[in-house]
Formats: C-alpha cells, sequence, structure tokens
C-alpha cells in the first residue's frame, strides 16, 4: 500500500485528519492517528467502509474496533505510515527552519562585512577608500534586513496558519458537540459517550431523563423568547449539578438527560430530586407586568443499565419512568426497576 510521498498532500491529510478525529470523539493517539490519516487519503476503500458503518453504529470509533482496524488494515505498513507522518510534520517546520539558517547566514555574512570594513577603516586615511566602504556597508545592511523582514514575515505567516487551524478544531468541536442555546452537550455526543460506556465489559451507569412540564402552554402563555430564558436557565441548573464524569445533555426540545457512570438508582433518584427542587423553586419576574412566574416544574425518569442491556433499552426505560412520573401529577421522580 502506497501513502503520499509528497510533503505538501501529506500535510492536508494530516490537517484533514484532525478535525475529523476530534468530532467523532476518537482519542489523538498514534494508532487512532495512523488510521485516520489512511482513512481521508482513501487508499483503502474496505477501511473507510468499515470505519463509516462503524462511526453509523456507534458515533464513534470504539477503542477495540479501531485496534482491530489498525491491525487488519495498517500492520504491515507501520514502519512506512510512521515515516510518512514524520515527513509531513518535518516538512510543515522545515519551511521555517530553512528560513531561520538562511538569515543565519546572512548574519554571519554580514558580521564578516563589518569586521572587514572595521579593519580597513582602521587602515585607510583616504577619502574614497572610505566611500567604498560606507557603500559597502549600506548594500549589505539592507540585504540583511530584507533578510529579516522575509524572515519575520514568515514566522508571522505560520503564527496566522497556527491560529486559523486552531480556529477550525474548536469550531468544528463546537458544532459537533454543543447545543448553541444552553451551552449543553447534543444528543450526538450523548449516542456517542452512552455507546462506549454500555461497550463496557462491566457497564456501570445510570440515565436520568428530565422533561419540562407543561411547557407549550409556557410558551403561549409567555412567548417563546421566555421559554428560551427558562431552558437556559435550567441547562445551568443542570450543568453545575454535574462535575466529571457526569454528562449534562440537552436531549432535545424541552428535554433533557444526565448520563451517570458509576452511580446507582438511588444516587441517581438522590440528584434527580435535587435538580427537581431547584428547577421548582426558580422565580423569574416578568420586565412588562411585574408578574413573579413561579410556575416551572420538571418530571423526571431514572433508570440503571442492566447487564447485557442495549442502551436503546435503557433510554426507553428511563422514559417509561418519565411518563409514569407525568401521569403521577408531573414535578416528581420515578425509578424504573
Ligand atoms: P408535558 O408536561 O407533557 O411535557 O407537556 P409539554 O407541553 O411540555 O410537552 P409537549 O411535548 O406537548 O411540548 C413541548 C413544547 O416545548 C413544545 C415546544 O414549543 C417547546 N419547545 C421545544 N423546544 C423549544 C425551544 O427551543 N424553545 C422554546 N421556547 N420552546 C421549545
Ligand atoms: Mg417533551
Ligand atoms: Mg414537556
Amino acid at each position: 500500500m502506497k501513502f503520499a510521498d509528497n510533503p505538501q498532500q501529506a500535510t492536508e491529510y494530516l490537517r484533514q485528519a484532525i478535525p475529523l478525529m476530534i468530532k467523532n470523539r476518537v482519542p489523538p493517539n498514534p494508532l487512532n492517528y495512523a488510521l485516520w490519516y489512511a482513512y481521508v487519503s482513501n487508499v483503502l476503500p474496505e477501511l473507510n467502509n468499515q470505519m463509516d458503518k462503524t462511526l453509523e453504529i456507534y458515533g464513534t470509533c470504539p477503542n477495540l474496533i479501531s485496534e482491530k482496524l489498525f491491525r487488519d488494515f495498517l500492520i504491515n505498513d507501520e514502519v512506512e505510515n510512521a515515516e510518512v507522518i514524520q515527513n509531513a510534520l518535518f516538512s510543515v517546520m522545515g519551511d521555517l527552519e530553512s528560513s531561520a539558517s538562511s538569515t543565519m547566514q546572512d548574519t554571519e555574512a554580514y558580521n564578516e562585512v563589518l569586521q572587514d570594513s572595521l579593519s580597513a577603516l582602521r587602515h585607510s586615511s583616504d577619502d574614497q577608500s572610505l566611500e567604498s566602504i560606507i557603500q559597502k556597508l549600506t548594500v549589505n545592511t539592507e540585504t540583511i534586513s530584507e533578510s529579516a523582514r522575509q524572515f519575520q514575515k514568515k514566522i508571522d505567516d505560520a503564527q496566522a496558519e497556527i491560529k486559523a487551524l486552531k480556529q477550525e478544531l474548536e469550531t468544528t468541536r463546537q458544532d459537533a458537540s454543543v447545543d448553541p442555546l444552553t451551552g449543553l452537550f447534543n444528543r450526538r455526543v450523548f449516542d456517542a459517550e452512552v455507546n462506549q460506556l454500555a461497550a463496557d465489559t462491566e457497564p456501570d451507569v445510570s440515565l436520568i431523563m428530565v422533561d419540562i412540564d407543561f411547557f407549550k402552554k409556557f410558551n403561549d402563555n409567555y412567548g417563546h423568547q421566555m421559554g428560551d430564558k427558562v431552558l437556559q436557565y435550567v441547562a445551568k441548573l443542570i450543568k453545575d449539578e454535574c462535575s466529571e464524569p457526569l454528562l449534562p445533555v440537552r436531549f432535545g426540545g424541552e428535554e433533557f438527560c444526565l448520563l451517570l457512570p458509576g452511580m446507582s438508582n438511588e444516587e441517581s433518584a438522590e440528584l434527580a430530586e435535587k435538580i427537581r427542587k431547584k428547577i421548582a423553586a426558580i422565580r423569574i419576574k416578568q420586565k412588562k407586568t411585574g408578574e413573579v412566574i413561579s410556575s416551572i416544574t420538571a418530571s423526571f425518569g431514572v433508570a440503571r443499565l442492566a447487564p447485557d442491556e442495549t442502551p436503546e433499552s435503557l433510554i426507553e426505560r428511563a422514559d417509561a419512568a418519565l411518563y409514569k412520573a407525568k401521569d403521577a401529577g408531573r414535578n416528581n421522580v420515578q425509578i424504573s426497576h
């Protein structure tokens, strides 16, 4: 198998591979690096095929599958790959380095001219030789200034390129994973995480589903903009209760969920109860009328992943518990056993 020999092309592949890895929540280790380099360079259609299928199913490429794909498709070319990747990185830095060394050579040459000029000055007395020394110095000073200017420009360009690349990565990451209204993780991240957690040999994870009560009516009464504010407020309450590794998510519309690795049903229900109380305590003063809105509540469904259960089934059970909470009069927490 052959990868691009041309450093520009190889650099381009690297630039495409990194945002894709981030977007698909793949850890940027050397193995994945090689895998995604191969993916964007499109030299192994069957690898791309299998990778696409994996992404479709898991929303990411789980470590075990990455290792298998690496073994199946790339292991024989491991040495070659490492060389190509290294060459690409070298070529990015190489340009700058050659400018630096040519500037240094120019500086050394200039130093020599200065030394020569100084000794010529010491040993000459007539005006003509003085003038020729000054002329020579002027020309050389211009050369060295130009060389330094060019080097500075190369540094500026490289810095601008790095900044643009960083922004590109940040935007890709944000777009792919964060809900713009609330700043919480989106469904996509949730799907990837829950699949990864469920794929563990001894999965240990619970789920809280949250749904704001009578939110359609709230929008009708107070307007969509006020509704958006409530969503942001509720999202912040939820986020404040979630330190690592708890994952707060906007599941869609006025529904949120919390993915809770390592938590029992009871612990999850306790957390849900805490958030429920905080939401019920929200008071918003309407500027126009002065009315204090105190009717915001939410219902909660809690479930813990059973051995051999699929993520879909976990979500269904948490959802069923949530509907039980709605049936029981809303503004309460129900557990699926
Ligand atoms: P229930 O207590 O049964 O959950 O009643 P509900 O009215 O909350 O449920 P329903 O599913 O009938 O309505 C959900 C409402 O949520 C409808 C929609 O206008 C509102 N909604 C969904 N997304 C947004 C949003 O981004 N902003 C605002 N302001 N409202 C939203
Ligand atoms: Mg709903
Ligand atoms: Mg609702």
